[in-house]
């Protein structure tokens, strides 16, 4: 079977990679390079998704968990596991008994996948490891161990494999309609058909099937992640929680700077998504919060931000707590959303709505 994949990022390349495993003959388009979208733009993170716990996700997180010990078990010289701690300060944040319940849960989730548990640190131990760290009402942290990846270049290794197994890869290659019912595509150069058509265009997806002219009962919300990449270093993982809000912010070593990230913003077009300059304030200011070392523009060695495609239904609201989707339009297959960790599990989904 002829199958074209339209869609560079971490979850077209996994698809690509399936389909050929499967015996398929795979064309992979992408507008761009590969790996130059989203899937170099995330937390770096291989994880479960601790936070999902508070919306009840058990079953994501517990495929999440399974799926980062396969990258770390595929990839580990562009892996690690981490652990990440998350610091308990009296009167402030979710209290010690929600922390100490959810990181439970998530280690027994993850029973068998082969990481370590997570454990109690009294506060002179935080200080020891983070001694950065503000240490007025500090009772101590909780830690968990997830994965860390150089995304961009697991995202390449990747695609080394799927080229290895035979797919053709066309970068520089914009898809600029498809047609569900000939399954042909049309590129600058002209059309050709497939007998499917998978577009795994992430933020995009939804512009190229309207741009088609093809109904969906999907659509997506798009929201700006950004990033700071901070001079220095960090012993290990931390989590912060944001003063009267939800949210969460990560402090990660990374590469031998320190990682610092997200932000939540609504954004109308995917195209090169950057920092704004209130995303890099509210991130400083996070930051200098909780870390006596405060930290201002001059400390900033790189930014970048990328667009989280969230799936939200036409015609079902239940929908929209949906991590990704996969719809079938006769030759053609759509998939929305989708994490980075579970590109893989993801991918043989697809295969499988593909090849029916
Ligand atoms: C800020 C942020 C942090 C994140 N952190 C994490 C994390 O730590 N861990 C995790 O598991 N997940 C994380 N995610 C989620 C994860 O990064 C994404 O879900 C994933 O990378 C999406 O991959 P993708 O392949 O679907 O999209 P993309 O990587 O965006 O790839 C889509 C590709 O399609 C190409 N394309 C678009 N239109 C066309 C066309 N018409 N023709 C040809 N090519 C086209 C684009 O150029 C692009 O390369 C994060 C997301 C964000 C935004």
């Amino acid at each position: 079977m002829k199958v074209a994949v339209i869609g560079g990022g971490i979850n077209g390349i996994m698809t690509a990679w399936e389909l050929a495993r499967r015996g398929c003959g795979v064309d992979l388009f992408e507008k761009d390079r590969l790996m130059s979208a989203t899937s170099r733009a995330s937390t770096k993170m291989l994880h479960g998704g601790l936070r999902y716990l508070e919306h009840g996700h058990f079953g994501l997180v517990r495929e999440a968990l399974r799926e980062r010990s396969w990258w770390l078990a595929q990839a580990p010289e562009l892996t690690r596991p981490l652990e990440i701690l998350l610091p308990i300060h009296s009167g402030q944040g979710r209290p010690r008994w929600q922390v100490a319940a959810g990181i439970g849960l998530y280690d027994l989730l993850a029973t068998g996948t082969g990481f370590r548990k997570g454990r109690w640190y009294t506060g002179n131990e935080v200080r020891d490891r983070l001694p950065m760290l503000e240490s007025h009402g500090l009772r101590g942290a909780y830690s968990y161990w997830d994965g860390q990846m150089d995304d961009y270049r697991l995202g390449l290794w990747a695609a080394g494999q799927a080229a290895t197994a035979g797919v053709h890869i066309h970068e520089g290659s914009p898809v600029r309609q498809v047609e569900p019912e000939s399954g042909a595509i049309a590129l600058d150069g002209g059309r050709i058909s497939f007998d499917r058509v998978v577009n795994v265009a992430g933020p995009w997806a939804g512009e190229l099937i309207a741009g088609s002219a093809v109904a969906s009962r999907y659509r997506l919300d798009l929201v700006r992640g950004s990033h700071l990449l901070l001079k220095g270093s960090i012993a290990c993982g931390c989590i912060l929680q944001v003063p009267r809000e939800r949210r969460i912010l990560f402090v990660l070593p990374y590469q031998g700077d320190i990682l610092l990230g997200t932000t939540e913003v609504r954004q109308q077009n995917p195209d090169r998504p950057v920092p704004e300059q209130s995303e890099i304030d509210y991130l400083l200011a996070t930051y200098n919060r909780f870390f006596a070392d405060h930290r201002t523009a001059a400390d900033i060695v790189d930014t970048f931000a990328g667009v989280r495609p969230i799936v939200a239904s036409n015609d079902d609201i239940s929908a929209a707590s949906r991590d990704s989707v996969i719809e079938r339009r006769q030759r053609l297959v759509n998939v929305f959303g989708g994490k980075w960790t579970t590109s893989r599990s993801l991918a043989i989904a697809v295969a499988d709505i593909t090849l029916q």
